[in-house]
């Protein structure tokens, strides 16, 4: 059978879907249309943070549904005042624009960067220096951003004004920066090319590097951010302040939301009129965002993830150490990279089939993203479904 008959001829073939038909989720639980249930250690791509359905955030959802979906951002938005609040007293940042989606959230990074240089500081700078193996979405915009040629197949020409540098390398970061250069965009972790976390001293210099020549440092956390890696944001694992931090996935366990949280030295490059996003942050996105983010700081769950990760790392190195098919295990809190030495996706496969869902990061790395609710029983099902799949390759 064709792909396309057996998985809906109707959609675009952009994604190689797995044959696996998911309908109802609970916490870290799956069930498939046929009821087989799955241990889930993907969490929607590290979007549901909360685990399947969060009871507390379903209710306000619920509720705001029955009351009022949308207004525009014409009008004034209470919970989306409330949830910028509560996301700027939480982080280094002064301000939030909302939208509904990573690549959106990075997108509006990019014309805030370069607006306020050309407005604000009048000095014309437009360009952004991002990284080699980089993820920044899909727009024409952030997959130039993206340091991956993959992305770029068959969508030239690229706007202008992006230079590449190597990860973890300060002198190409050095070498890249122009008289030109609006900002540096950064992945602490960069998730989706195979989970590789930045060295500590690389942050920081960067993070020194930027002050000292006026670029501004975008940290892009639509991965890392909302608890995942141990920490509300990862920035703070590397003590620096980024001008701009990007936000979606985790952001409001499930429903469509981002980002784009900045210092108040930039208010003025937006002024009324210059960015808008008709859906951003409006009344049900807002209610859901609140009650992800209140839900993640008053059970301390950047704190649960940080010490489930320390867990996760040390079992998954405990029974991997003698595997000859792992190069490496790595993360930052529950974001954790297994290396294989060939290609992960029948490992994978074979995964699914025994009932844990996981997804690849690049071509030879197992990603390990389960709620931050995950259980040290989970953990240990989960590396022992791993070992054993690697084991009997
Ligand atoms: C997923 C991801 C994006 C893109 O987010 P979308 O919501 O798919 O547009 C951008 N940056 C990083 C680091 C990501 O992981």
């Amino acid at each position: 059978m064709k792909l396309e008959e057996e998985y809906g001829s109707s959609l675009f073939p952009t994604y190689a879907k797995y044959p696996i038909a998911l309908v109802r989720g609970e916490g870290s639980r799956l069930w498939d249309e046929d009821g087989k249930e799955y241990l889930d250690f993907m969490s929607g791509l590290a979007v549901c943070n909360l685990g399947h359905a969060p009871g507390n955030v379903a209710a306000r959802v619920a509720e705001q549904l029955g009351r009022l979906w949308h207004v525009s951002n014409l009008f004034r938005i209470p919970d989306q005042e409330k949830l910028a609040k509560l996301l700027t007293d939480h982080s280094c940042t002064d301000l939030v624009f909302f939208c509904n989606s990573g690549a959106e959230a990075n997108e509006a990074a990019i014309k805030c960067a370069r607006r306020y240089h050309q407005r604000v500081l009048g000095n014309g700078r437009f360009e952004i220096v991002t990284f080699e193996k980089s993820f920044h979405g899909r727009t024409i915009a952030t997959l130039t951003a993206t340091g991956q040629d993959k992305v770029k197949d068959g969508f030239y020409p690229l706007p202008e004004g992006f230079a590449y540098a190597k990860y973890n390398d300060l002198d190409d970061v050095e070498e890249k920066m122009t008289d030109r250069t609006a900002a540096v965009m950064l992945e602490l972790v960069q998730g989706e090319s195979g989970v590789r976390p930045a060295d500590r001293e690389f942050a920081v210099r960067l993070a020194e590097l930027c002050e000292r020549r006026g670029v501004l440092l975008i940290v892009d956390e639509v991965q890392t951010g909302m608890g995942r890696t141990g920490k509300l944001f990862a920035y703070e694992h590397y003590g620096i302040e980024p001008d701009i931090v990007t936000l979606a996935k985790g952001l409001a366990g499930g429903f469509p939301i981002g980002a784009m949280m900045g210092k108040s030295k930039l208010r003025d490059a937006f002024s009324a009129g210059s960015h808008a996003s008709t859906f951003g942050g409006a009344p049900l996105a807002a209610a859901a965002g609140l009650a992800t983010v209140e839900t993640l700081l008053g059970e301390r769950l950047p704190e649960r993830a940080e010490r489930m990760g320390a867990y996760a790392l040390r079992e998954l190195r405990k029974r991997l150490a003698a595997c000859p098919a792992v190069r490496d295990v790595r993360g930052l809190g529950l974001l954790i990279g297994i290396e294989c030495a060939g290609p992960a996706a029948p490992v994978i496969g074979k995964l699914h089939d025994r009932g844990l869902l996981v997804v690849p990061a690049g071509q030879d790395v197992i990603r390990f993203m389960p709620s931050l609710y995950v259980t040290e029983e989970e953990i240990d099902r989960a590396v022992g479904l791993v070992a054993g799949a690697l084991s009997d390759g």
